[in-house]
């Protein structure tokens, strides 16, 4: 029976921040020894784990993205990893429980990569995935979480190509070169564009034309924006008139704890949050906010929220453009944000309904703006 297990490979730029340097190959030897004395004596060959282990290391790595794994066996310090791609594996032994158990599994899955298990992807019989194409350039203000170390992935996109692995509805291609790939050409390979971005992209304003008025109005077509997605392109009214807003302010610093009230508990991308939440992360206020055109599908809580302003503050909304959809996010400046459970789901769930894969009402809700705006200027003493 086929099992689903993750394939991790060591971050190349581990050595550099002054952890384990031993090479791929020569920790995957190793690995493969130890895994295999421990948990099937006297027979050689790949050891297997199950679903349950597999999901273990997961919960380990998902957060923070970056794991460390130490105090090993061979008393090693190891190691930073990111998941590469689902695989299909059998199982071949029983897993080990012993107290290197994390390493060995670790060590374990990094063999798979070398000895090339073989890994059809368990998707082949649903539905193909959909094609994810993430923007993070940044030509103003540059997020940490979207600032790449070394040669690696920055902590927005290894947390999407996460998603993208664990889930296995999207694979992504992650880009800072606007210019290259989003043209319209390119824009045929994807169902989904994905935004977290600031400032005036250097994409012509053709292919920006394509993106307004063909591409993105098509049926299955979607756009995803967290946070600076909206500090984007400045006033230049097609995006903001697409995206629904554009940043003003952000009164509410990173080091701000906020308190979020959801009105749409039964939107899917919500469901993580209940009826109310607390999150440590920097909240907008937006200028060319359009009420009518969106719907509404959380905000700040004014009453319960440092310092107060005298405005409704919208944190997350969707529309409806033509037959596409727009799913926006404020959250996502703080790094930690991007290992935070509950938003990785909402990201998640956001994502599917942007791209048709789920359902969610996406019908204005401009009273339900009035009335939130009414209440903070109550809660804010005026
Ligand atoms: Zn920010």
């Amino acid at each position: 029976m086929p099992r689903e297990m993750f394939v991790m490979k060591k971050r190349p730029d581990a050595a550099a921040k002054g952890e384990a340097t031993i090479t791929h190959s020569q920790f995957c030897r190793e690995a493969e020894g130890e895994a295999s004395r421990e948990t099937s004596p006297g027979q050689t060959g790949v050891p297997a784990w199950p679903i349950e282990m597999a999901e273990t290391i997961w919960k380990t790595l998902r957060a923070p993205h970056s794991a460390h794994f130490l105090n090993s066996p061979a008393g090693r310090d190891f190691m930073t990893f990111e998941v590469g791609h689902i695989s299909t594996v059998r199982r071949t032994a029983a897993p080990s429980r012993s107290p290197g158990s994390h390493w060995l599994l670790a060590a374990t899955i990094v063999c798979g990569t070398v000895i090339g298990l073989s890994s059809q992807s368990l998707l082949m019989a649903e539905d193909k995935p959909i094609r994810v194409l993430m923007v993070t350039q940044s030509v103003g203000y540059v997020h940490g979480s979207v600032r790449r170390p070394a040669d690696t992935l920055s902590p927005s996109e290894i947390a999407v190509k996460q998603l993208a692995q664990h889930d296995g509805w999207f694979t992504v291609d992650c880009t800072q070169d606007a210019a290259a790939d989003f043209t319209r050409e390119n824009l045929q390979n994807y169902q989904l564009v994905f935004f977290y971005t600031t400032g005036a992209l250097p994409i012509s304003t053709e292919n920006l034309d394509y993106f307004f008025k063909d591409w993105l109005r098509q049926p299955g077509h979607g756009f995803v924006g967290t946070h600076s997605a909206t500090d984007t392109f400045g006033d230049y009214m097609p995006y903001w008139d697409m995206i629904g807003g554009t940043f003003a302010e952000h009164p509410w610093n990173a080091g701000n704890t906020v308190t979020i009230a959801v009105h749409d508990t039964g939107f899917p991308a919500m469901k993580p949050f209940g009826k109310e939440f607390q999150i440590k992360d920097e909240i907008y206020r937006y200028k060319n906010w359009q009420p009518e055109k969106v719907r509404v599908l959380m905000s700040l809580d004014m009453a319960k929220t440092e310092p107060k302003r005298p405005f409704m503050v919208p944190v997350s909304w969707v529309k409806d453009y033509g037959k596409g959809r727009v799913f926006y996010t404020n959250l996502g400046h703080n790094e930690g944000t991007w290992t935070d459970p509950r938003f990785l789901e909402h990201l998640n769930l956001g994502m599917q309904w942007a791209a048709g894969k789920i359902d969610g009402d996406a019908t204005p809700n401009p009273d339900v703006s009035a009335e939130l705006e009414e209440r903070a200027k109550k809660d804010a003493g005026q």
